[in-house]
């Protein structure tokens, strides 16, 4: 019998798919398959839906080794959702109680799913500085001091985030292309995904003919990452206004601001075209991928493969982006209500 003995034993391994829909029209021949290969990694293939089953599961095992985490104990996590329910998957299989704090900008279906997965949600403003007391970094810091066995896992901080996809999604990434993959592109939020697959690609690929992997990291335009001070944006779980320790500014070689509007048209044409049912951040990141992958066709680069990370699946946004009067709400729909492959690469 084939079987896994937990959910917790089916996070990874999650498989590439080739965007070849979105691609057309974006240099000559892209229709008949010539030109760079985009390929996306489809991490809502998770268990919990989500990228962020990985770091979840890295962070509860290296706590339980330290010590930092006592059987019983209860996990507090400020979190947008997808880092919550990667908890909780593990928390619940391991016997923990899961505490956690969101942003009121998270959609009340996001904060749903945690529930059902038995754990506790706390609410804060998102309009307050880091440092305010309601900010939902320091509500969260108060909650891990006040809770019995309280343990904040910090992605923000945690080496264990980055280093959960330097020992499994890199790894997949490299051996998924045969050591071809060219370009690596991903969101930055903590800056996990983008360090640890980065780090781990430039390094197994440091003295390959044709150079090392080259790492582009995508911001919501106004982040941090891209030069911003943190203004707000509406895309959800990428983007900045401080800079995180988990997060190495030596990693990528290149970052890519990206409207929110651009993020959530092309969100939309990933369902829509490519039958990928995705958050705004997957549209977000393939909006970077698709103008490296551009870039590279005007330069001749037909060998290029360029793998994008698409971090979460598009259920938790059904009242947002894939809701046409909330779009309009925004300004984001054209008249038409529809948006070409020019419009997405302005
Ligand atoms: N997209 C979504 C939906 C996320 O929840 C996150 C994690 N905050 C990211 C992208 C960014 O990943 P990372 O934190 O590894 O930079």
């Amino acid at each position: 019998m084939r079987y896994a003995e937990s959910i917790v034993d089916l996070v990874g391994g999650t498989p590439l798919v080739r965007l070849s829909r979105v691609t057309r029209g974006l240099w000559p021949g892209a229709e008949e398959g010539r030109g760079p290969l985009v390929l996306a990694k489809v991490e809502y293939m998770n268990p919990g839906g989500s990228v962020k089953d990985r770091i979840a599961l890295k962070m509860v095992l290296e706590a339980e080794k330290s010590g930092a985490l006592k059987p019983g104990g209860t996990i507090v996590e400020p979190t947008s959702g997808n880092t919550g329910v990667g908890l909780a998957l593990v928390a619940q299989q391991r016997g923990y109680s899961c505490v956690f704090v969101c942003p009121d900008k998270v959609s009340e279906d996001k904060r749903n799913v945690l529930r059902a997965y038995g754990a506790e949600v706390v609410v804060c403003p998102t309009a307050v500085e880091p440092s305010h007391p309601d900010s939902y970094y320091n509500v969260s810091d108060r909650l891990a001091r006040e809770r019995p066995g309280g343990w904040k896992p910090d992605q923000y901080s945690n080496p264990a985030g980055p280093q959960s996809h330097y020992e499994t999604t890199g790894p997949e990434v490299w051996e998924d292309t045969e050591g071809r993959v060219t370009h690596f592109v991903a969101g930055v939020g903590t800056g996990g995904t983008i360090t640890g697959v980065g780090r781990y690609l430039k390094e197994v690929s440091a003295d390959r003919e044709g150079g090392p992997v080259q790492v582009v990291g995508v911001d919501p335009e106004g982040s941090v990452y891209s030069g911003g001070t943190g203004r707000p944006y509406l895309v959800e779980g990428v983007g900045e206004d401080f800079w995180p320790s988990a997060y190495d500014p030596e990693v990528a070689d290149e970052i890519v601001p990206v409207s929110d509007g651009d993020s959530f048209h092309l969100t939309r044409r990933l369902a829509r075209e490519e039958g990928l049912l995705v958050g705004g951040s997957c549209g977000m990141a393939a909006v970077g991928a698709l103008r490296v992958a551009q870039r590279l066709a005007e330069e001749g680069r037909d060998d290029a493969v360029v793998v994008v990370l698409l971090p979460d699946g598009g259920r938790g946004y059904l009242s947002k982006i894939f809701d046409d009067r909330w779009m309009a709400s925004y300004g984001f729909l054209a008249p038409t209500g529809g948006s070409t492959a020019a419009d997405v690469l302005r």
